[in-house]
C-alpha cells in the first residue's frame, strides 16, 4: 500500500484543496461532548478531537427519511430530486465506522441490491482518521480497530504529521492533485507510526470475547437475562438509530392534503419498537420488550454471523453511551458468558 506523509500544519490546506472532488463533510462539535457529521464551509469547522459522533456515517447512505418516489394524478410516478449524485468527501471516519460501512455494503449489496444506497456510496470519498479509544470502545474485541480497506485515504497521527495510507486509485488522484503538500515517509515516521500503533493497542480498557458467542447465545436462549433486560428497556429504539450497522427501515405512503398526490417514504425503523413485528390481523410476534431486546442481540451476534460470517457489531460504544436505561452491550455479553459460574 502506498504511504505518504502530510504535515499537520498542511491539513486544512489539503482539505480546502479537495473542493473540486465534492462537498466536504466532517465531525463538528455540537456541544461539549456531542459531535455530528455535517457539511462544513471551511476545514477549520471540523473537530479533530471527535471520537464518536451521535449518528454514524450510515446517515449519508441510508437516510433517516428518504423519498423513494412521488406520485400524482396528473404526472404519475416521478423519481424525486435526490442527492443521489451529490459528491461528498467524508473526512474523519474512524476504523470502526469504516467497518460499519463495509457491513452495510454487504447487506445492501445482497440479493436485492439497493441502488439508492450504492449511488450515494459511489459518490462518497472516505478519508479515514485514527483515534484513541475511551472506556466505551471495544472495537479491538470485534476486530474492527484497524482496517486495510474501505477508505480512499486514511490518516494516522504520528506527532507533527499524519502518515497517509492510500487505499484507492481515487485516493491516489487526490494525493497527486495536492502533491506539493505531501512528502515521502522516512525512518523517523515509520518508528512514530509503530509507537502510535502500540500505544493505541495498549489503550483499550474493555475486552470481550466473541469467539464462540453464537454457541453461548444458543445455550442462553431461554435465559432470564432477556426478561431482566426487557424490564429495564424503554423501547425507545435509540440503540438502533445510533448503531452504524443497524439498517432496518419501514416503507410508508404519505398522501398530500389534495388526496391526489403524495410520496413513498422509507424511514429508519427499530426492532425495539413495539409494532416492529406487528402483522396484518393484529398479531405481534414480539409483543414484550424482553423478546425484542433478545431479538436485537441474537440478530447482531448470532444470525448475522450465520449469514455473513461476522457479527454486525463494530464495537463503537454508541449504544452504550446513548441508552437512557443504562443497558450496556458489553455487560450483557459478559454476563451471558459468565452465567453458571457466578
Ligand atoms: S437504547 Fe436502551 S432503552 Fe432504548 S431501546 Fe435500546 S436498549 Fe432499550
Ligand atoms: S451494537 Fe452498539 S457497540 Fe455495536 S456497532 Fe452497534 S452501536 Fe456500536
Amino acid at each position: 500500500m502506498k504511504m505518504v506523509k502530510l504535515q499537520k500544519k498542511n491539513l486544512n490546506a489539503f482539505l480546502a484543496g479537495l473542493e473540486k472532488f465534492g462537498d466536504l463533510h466532517g465531525p463538528v462539535r455540537r456541544d461539549t461532548n456531542d459531535f455530528a457529521f455535517q457539511k462544513v464551509d471551511a476545514p477549520e469547522q471540523i473537530a479533530h478531537d471527535c471520537l464518536r459522533t451521535i449518528l454514524p456515517p450510515k446517515k449519508y447512505f441510508t437516510k433517516p427519511v428518504d423519498t423513494m418516489f412521488t406520485f400524482s394524478e396528473a404526472e404519475g410516478y416521478r423519481a424525486p430530486d435526490k442527492d443521489l449524485h451529490t459528491k461528498i468527501i467524508l473526512f474523519g471516519v474512524h476504523p470502526c465506522d469504516i467497518h460499519g460501512i463495509k457491513i452495510l455494503d454487504l447487506v445492501f449489496g445482497g440479493q436485492y441490491r439497493d441502488e439508492y444506497y450504492f449511488a450515494r456510496r459511489r459518490n462518497a470519498i472516505v478519508v479515514g482518521l485514527d483515534c484513541m479509544p475511551d472506556e466505551y470502545c471495544f472495537c479491538r474485541s470485534t476486530g474492527t480497530d484497524f482496517t486495510e480497506d474501505g477508505f480512499d485515504l486514511f490518516l494516522s497521527d504520528i506527532g507533527s504529521s499524519y502518515l497517509v495510507r492510500v487505499g484507492t486509485s481515487l485516493g491516489d488522484d487526490i494525493v497527486l492533485e495536492t502533491s506539493t503538500l505531501f512528502q515521502e515517509i522516512g525512518d523517523t515516521d515509520r518508528r512514530a507510526y509503530k509507537r502510535r500503533s502500540a500505544q493505541r493497542i495498549n489503550s483499550f480498557e474493555v475486552e470481550i470475547h466473541l469467539e464462540d458467542l453464537p454457541e453461548i447465545m444458543d445455550l442462553e436462549y431461554e435465559s432470564r437475562i432477556w426478561q431482566e433486560l426487557g424490564d429495564k428497556c424503554l423501547s425507545c429504539g435509540t440503540c438502533s438509530m445510533v448503531c452504524p450497522t443497524c439498517y432496518c427501515y419501514d416503507v410508508v405512503d404519505q398522501l398530500n392534503l389534495d388526496a391526489k398526490s403524495g410520496s413513498r417514504l422509507r424511514r429508519w425503523d427499530s426492532c425495539l419498537f413495539k409494532d416492529y413485528a406487528l402483522v396484518a390481523g393484529g398479531h405481534n410476534f414480539r409483543a414484550d420488550r424482553g423478546s425484542r431486546i433478545k431479538n436485537r442481540y441474537f440478530h447482531k451476534q448470532r444470525g448475522f454471523v450465520a449469514q455473513f460470517g461476522r457479527p454486525s457489531c463494530v464495537g463503537c460504544g454508541r449504544c452504550i453511551v446513548s441508552c437512557p436505561a443504562a443497558i450496556s452491550l458489553v455487560d450483557v455479553l459478559t454476563k451471558l458468558r459468565s452465567r453458571g459460574n457466578e
